[in-house]
């Protein structure tokens, strides 16, 4: 069977065994007769599997009792005004570090409902960094620290975190949940659609520390809440099921290969592969500030977008697909999310190797 190795930046791949899995599963699961997409929420069937999701996922990420993890909808976008609206509750006041697009629509949705401090910006760079912070320029008083883990766009990542004390840190992890280590007790809240590193796009996962439950601006809708679905277990209204049921096998995935530090060291392995090439190539060149570099996104440039149109669809003839840059960036992005194998990234740098001696 024809199949590609897509270098989106999401959705993008997911694991081969799990698809197989949901395709065997697809006419009758587990003998009820029916596909999963066709069950009721409230089904002892159902129940087990989004019980089985939350778990594994527990046990993978060694997430501790006292916060909850969430199965919502409306991808990470909702999150940036989800998260003001129930984490304003004394100074009304949060800082941010801008390290790009994604980070830029957190802050926006929060002005909407209170004051949004940038701390550190890389915007002056085009975002190929993450800037420097300090902590005594953070605002003890603010109510939440916000970050963007990985940057999609731009192609960087945090490789260590602010400081925040008691200011509870949040973080967009939409492009690098589960790909790397994480101690979770660092964090007040995390966020991410499932679309890169989980399962389909439709389902988005929110983990956040009991005592940051329950306080929303009076104003917010009931489905905004996360008191609503947390008191709920996420079954305040029908939650994405087949999503949730895909994401079940990807954490079961992970856990049966190593869990997420075996999974980071092959992260890294692809990464380096990519990041070598690049270092001595005389044709194509990453964006991105060497410290900072990402392990999901990769964007790269020849500097001339004639050669930048021919490469992709010369590697799209052959089934590396998906390798345009973002039109901010431009030039090339390769996603190598967990599910790509190494395989993938040999096969692009095998290509590239050969197009920048046939392109001399
Ligand atoms: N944050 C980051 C870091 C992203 O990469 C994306 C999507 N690419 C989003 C937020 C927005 O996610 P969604 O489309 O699920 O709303």
């Amino acid at each position: 069977m024809y199949r590609v190795y897509n270098f989106s930046a999401g959705p993008s791949m997911l694991p081969e065994s799990v698809l197989m899995k949901a395709q065997a599963d697809m006419l009758s699961y587990n003998g009820a007769g029916m596909s999963v997409m066709e069950m009721s929420h409230r089904s002892k069937n159902y129940d087990d599997i989004i019980k089985g999701a939350e778990q594994t996922l527990r046990d993978i990420m060694d997430i501790p009792d006292n916060y909850k993890v969430l199965f919502l909808q409306g991808g990470a976008s909702s999150q940036f005004a989800m998260v003001p609206l129930n984490l304003f509750r004394n100074s009304r006041r949060a800082d941010f570090i801008n390290t790009g697009t994604w980070s830029k629509k957190a802050i926006a949705e929060a002005s909407r409902y209170g004051q949004a401090n940038v701390v550190a910006s890389s915007e002056d760079t085009t975002f190929n960094r993450i800037p420097d912070f300090d902590p005594k320029s953070f605002d003890a008083e603010a109510d939440y620290f916000h970050i963007t883990t990985n940057n999609t766009i731009a192609g960087t990542r945090f490789t260590s975190l602010p400081e925040t004390g008691s200011v509870p840190l949040v973080a967009d992890m939409s492009s690098n949940i589960l790909s790397e280590v994480y101690d979770v007790n660092k964090f007040g809240l995390i966020y991410a659609g499932a679309q890169k590193n989980m399962g389909p796009a439709g389902v988005t996962v929110v983990i956040i520390r009991e005592d940051l439950i329950g306080s929303s601006l009076d104003f917010t809708p009931t489905m905004f809440k996360y008191s609503t679905h947390a008191d709920k277990g996420s079954m305040f209204n029908t939650p994405p099921t087949y999503g949730i049921y895909i994401c079940k096998m990807v954490f079961e995935w992970i856990k049966e290969n190593g869990g997420i530090p075996a999974i980071q060291k092959n992260n890294e392995e692809k990464a380096k592969i990519l990041y070598d090439y690049l270092d001595g190539s005389s044709m194509f060149k990453g964006t991105v500030a060497k410290k900072d570099r990402s392990l999901m996104n990769v964007p790269f440039v020849s500097g001339d977008q004639d050669l930048d149109a021919k490469f992709l669809k010369e590697a799209a003839a052959v089934g590396l697909i998906q390798l345009k840059g973002h039109r901010s960036v431009g030039g090339m992005r390769a996603s190598i999310y967990n599910a790509m194998p190494v395989e993938g990234v040999t096969a692009l740098v095998k290509f590239m190797k050969q197009f920048e001696v046939d392109n001399k």
